[in-house]
């Protein structure tokens, strides 16, 4: 598999520091509100790479954090006058729902700052020790001039960021806030003001900086050296640059082989955020949408890729999606009959020839930088042909057969279902639908187009879309 090294700017084939094994990091929300679908885009993206990995037949560990300490989620708390420790166990269970409404699977741990400050310590003692990092009134500062490769994430010269931080870290000096030895120096621990939480720590009351997390909890669950580590493409500096220098100063090992970013979910152009207020919530996308639908759209852009989020395109996935529900549909109609016929020869031949091949083309799109949006093309190919090439005369087992593949590679390994979420409609509510198709009918039947037509668009308003078949009409909820 091919993957753009963002530390390298290269496409580089992928090689794994034990044979068989992968260790994923990726940094994980700040929980102090809803997730928007702006961040949905690395978790779906990147829960994508490792299903791939095991469909590959890697044993993946996985791992994404949540900060729960953070001045965000203080603000809230005080704003709320609740413990920053409700807020964030508030938004982390909520998180968790999105996750699961989307298919994101469960990390293999979910690491929180909160519960890994004795970690955190021991990582800044020994920066101190080693001589990268020194403490003033409380505040320990990693000692960015200390560690020569700074900068080599980003591709920024440190003398050019120096002098970008001059006007700012001035203000900060005459205002006696900043004791810094050097203004491009970052915080690793900083004291407790009044009302947040805190921990005791050999330089006294405060608690972690934000990017320490994410270099003591890769280094817990997964080690010294990470197989890859991911996130929006925003945390490649400071904080991506940051947790190279910590771990690497602390380790004297490399900290990850490859660094992978996604590109942003933009709105009308411009990047989906809070502090912009262009943003919609998971929550809210999923009660308009099948969250499925949000997934598929999600990967239909390569990740590296801008994706511009709008109804349209919200609606052409769901057309899209439609059509390989469908395509599974009629497999599973197939499957479900259960004729007991032998495979014809001519059925075997196309299991054994032509379907691998899609099969192949799949992964050669998800080996080239999990080009997701050549994959899915792929299965949309997989779907015209299993359409093409099946009739209820097909037998049971071929069609198990080709189902057993679109299972694979689109519910296993993108993480998009190919069964339609069974949604329980209570019985009058059916009675009600059918009661109206029948009106329908009859109107036809009388020559009352307009009728007709005014009907399937009510049931249409509705998500009830009417299909008229030659055994009459069949209805199904979008
Ligand atoms: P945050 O809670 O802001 O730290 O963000 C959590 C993750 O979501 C990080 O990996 C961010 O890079 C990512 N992220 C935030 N906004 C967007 C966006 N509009 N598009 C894609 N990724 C985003
Ligand atoms: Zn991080």
């Amino acid at each position: 598999m091919k993957i753009y090294n963002t530390l390298t700017r290269r496409k580089e084939d992928f090689k794994p520091l034990v044979p068989g094994k992968v260790g994923i990091y990726v940094c994980g929300p700040t929980v102090y509100d809803f997730i928007h679908i702006g961040n949905a885009r690395p978790m779906i993206v990147f829960d994508t790479l490792r299903r791939y990995f095991e469909h590959k037949g890697y044993d993946v560990n996985y791992v994404t954090n949540f900060t729960d300490v953070d001045d965000k989620i203080i603000n809230r708390s005080i704003k709320e006058g609740i413990p920053a420790s409700e807020v964030s166990e508030k938004y982390i269970v909520e998180c968790k729902k999105d996750m699961e409404a989307l298919n994101v699977r469960p990390a293999t741990v979910h690491p929180q700052a909160t519960k890994e400050i004795p970690e955190m310590i021991e990582m800044v003692q020994t920066l101190i020790d080693n001589g990268h990092a020194y403490e003033k009134n409380g505040t320990v500062y990693f000692r960015v001039r200390s560690f020569e490769p700074y900068g080599k994430l980003s591709h920024k010269n440190i003398d050019d960021l120096e002098s970008g931080h001059r006007a700012e870290s001035h203000q900060l000096k005459v205002s006696g806030e900043d004791e810094k030895e050097d203004s491009l120096d970052f915080v690793l621990w900083k004291p407790k003001k009044e009302g947040e939480p805190f921990w005791e720590s050999p330089w006294g009351e405060g608690r972690p900086g934000w990017h320490l997390e994410c270099s003591c909890m890769s280094k817990k669950y997964i080690g010294d050296t990470l197989d890859i580590h991911a996130g929006g493409e925003d945390l490649i500096f400071p904080h991506h640059e940051n947790e190279i220098a910590q771990s690497e100063a602390a380790s004297g090992k490399e900290f990850s082989r490859y660094w992978m970013h996604n590109a942003f979910l933009r709105i009308n152009g411009d990047k989906m955020s809070k502090s912009l207020g262009n943003f919609f919530t998971v929550r809210d996308i999923c009660a308009s949408y099948d969250p499925q639908i949000v997934r598929f759209f999600m990967l239909s852009a390569q990740y590296r890729t801008p994706l511009n989020f709008s109804k349209e395109l919200i609606e052409d996935s769901a057309k899209g999606l439609e059509r390989i529900l469908n395509g599974a549909e009629k497999l599973k109609g197939i499957v479900d009959k259960a004729n007991g016929k032998a495979v014809s020869e001519a059925e075997q031949s196309i299991l054994d020839n032509d379907i691998p091949k899609f099969v192949e083309r799949f992964d050669e799109a998800m080996d080239d930088d999990l080009n997701t949006a050549d994959a899915i093309s792929v299965i949309f190919e997989l779907v015209r042909f299993t359409n093409a090439n099946t009739d209820e005369n097909s037998s049971s087992d071929y069609a198990k057969g080709l189902y057993d593949v679109l299972f694979e590679l689109s519910d296993k390994v993108l993480g998009i279902h190919i069964e339609r979420a069974s949604e329980d409609m209570d019985a009058s509510e059916i009675e009600r639908i059918e009661a109206l198709i029948a009106e329908r009918s009859a109107a036809k039947k009388e020559k009352n187009f307009a009728k007709a037509d005014e009907i399937r668009n009510q049931l249409l308003s509705e998500g009830i879309i009417l299909e008229d078949t030659r055994e009459g009409v069949k209805w199904k909820k979008a």
